[in-house]
């Protein structure tokens, strides 16, 4: 036998396309779902659209330098596409695919009445200067056109983008259309320019929300509130700095944070507003005071009740699952679990609090500004906070009654299944995730059926 030409593939290997996990997240759910025609499962899986734009613009060094963007709409099937705009070096179509399809099932499970929707541009905002990220922004909004709108398609913050941004993208659309109300094409706008109050916050406690209403319904076995529970929160941008905050001053012990620059850590808790001041002094939570340096491999094995993923996706893996001891995982960042570490997981009595439930917070907010925008209005602070919660402990309460309720029926769906003529592997208890998707599948879907298939 000749030696191979490649080096066999790792035992951990496994998909990490996030279209492709997305996909296999779906399909786990419709197996719950056995009324569902095969045709309008398919047409729920896939895109409505899906527009890429390359441009060039001539950046503040004076070069011309040139991008591809990308902006899916996945589902309108409940109203506008809704959905924020990153600007990421590792951006891909598949990437902002799988985003946008999140986006659907998020607005689904809050029951705000949206479809979903995401954009991205391939660029790495830590080598582009203030002008070159307006002028991107600026380009790649004018380049999509009437593929955005109030009622068609409305942007949001994501990675690396905030309300400056949401301001850009906001005068580029009101450039384009004069003489209309333009505010609700694009929600995370600053205060004094129809942004929400409490929209910047609104993921991160959001978060924090869902996590107490989990923890007080007994999701975890011991331990029923924040109060004195370690945590380890991974990502200290808008979504993991704000629930850092919120967690410590909700009774929590933060005992380990981290950015780009690595993770910082101290078992006997991490003084946040201080991470918060080196953050917008220097940018990084770098040589934070009081803490130790830790790596992202060992902040993720901590031993803490609750581990908070707000980062990126596929942090959570075949191969680094095992090394987890947190007793739950709680998803502010989209994507952060793989489909085989939620398997892993799931099978150690781990429950994952995922990221369609866990993170709507914002798009929540981002409803409640929307909707003042048309109004004309400004909500107080106290009113928008009082509304997240109320939205995310009904959201939260739908997800485990479904998990109850499909774990609890598992001999009458299968037997539907048998009517049905579908085959396959034996239904199984389902997890919060996929209790999540089957909740949110069926609302999109009986939607669909009742607006019907045009024409
Ligand atoms: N980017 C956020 C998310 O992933 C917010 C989206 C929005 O507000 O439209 O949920």
């Amino acid at each position: 036998m000749s030696a191979p030409t490649t080096l066999p593939a790792p035992s951990t290997q496994e998909e990490l396309n996030p279209f492709a996990i997305a996909q296999a997240q779906f399909h786990a759910a419709v197996r719950y779902l056995p009324d569902l025609e095969p045709g309008l499962i398919e047409f729920l899986v896939r895109p409505e659209r899906l527009i890429t734009v390359e441009f060039p613009i001539e950046t503040a060094d004076g070069r011309v330098q040139n991008f591809v963007g990308h902006r899916v709409l996945h589902s309108s099937i409940r109203g506008p596409g809704k959905g924020g705009i990153r600007f990421h070096p590792d951006v891909t179509a598949d990437e902002v695919r799988a985003l946008a399809a999140w986006m659907t099932w998020k607005c689904a499970v809050v029951d705000v009445p949206f479809g979903g929707a995401k954009g991205g541009v391939c660029c790495d905002p830590s080598e582009l200067t203030e002008s070159d990220l307006r002028r991107i922004t600026r380009r790649f909004v004018s380049q999509l056109g009437d593929a955005l709108g109030p009622f068609v398609d409305v942007p949001a913050p994501d990675v690396n983008t905030n309300a400056r941004t949401m301001a850009w993208v906001y005068d580029t659309y009101a450039m384009m259309h004069p003489g209309e109300n333009n505010l609700p094409v694009v929600t995370g706008k600053p205060v004094d320019m129809g942004g929400s109050l409490g929209r910047a916050e609104a993921t991160g406690r959001g978060v924090l929300f869902a996590c107490q209403r989990a923890l007080a319904r007994g999701v975890v076995d011991g331990l029923d509130s924040l109060d004195g529970a370690t945590v380890a929160v991974q990502g200290f941008g808008n979504v993991g700095a704000t629930a850092a905050r919120l967690f410590a001053e909700a009774g929590a012990r933060v005992v380990a944070i981290s950015d780009v620059t690595g993770g910082r850590y101290n078992p006997d808790g991490i003084d946040i507003d201080a991470a918060l001041a080196l953050r917008d002094a220097t940018g990084f939570v770098d040589g934070l005071e009081d803490t130790e340096p830790i790596s992202n491999d060992d902040l993720l094995a901590l031993d803490v009740d609750v581990l908070v993923p707000a980062a990126l996706e596929n942090q959570i893996r075949a191969d680094n699952v095992d090394s987890v001891r947190a007793r739950f995982v709680v998803e502010g960042a989209n994507g952060p679990t793989t489909p085989a570490a939620d398997r892993a997981l799931f099978e150690r009595g781990v429950p994952v609090l995922p990221d369609i439930l866990c993170n709507a917070g914002g798009v929540t907010v981002s409803y409640y500004e929307w909707v003042q925008n048309h109004e004309n209005e400004q909500w107080d602070e106290d009113t928008v906070n009082a509304k997240l919660l109320a939205k995310m402990d009904r959201a939260t309460d739908a997800v485990l009654d479904a998990q109850a309720r499909i774990n609890g029926g598992l001999d009458g769906l299968e037997r539907q299944r048998a009517e049905r003529g579908l085959n396959g592997q034996p239904l199984a208890p389902v997890d919060l995730r996929t209790a999540a998707y089957v909740l949110a599948v069926g609302r999109v879907a009986g939607v669909a059926l009742q607006r019907g298939i045009w024409p």
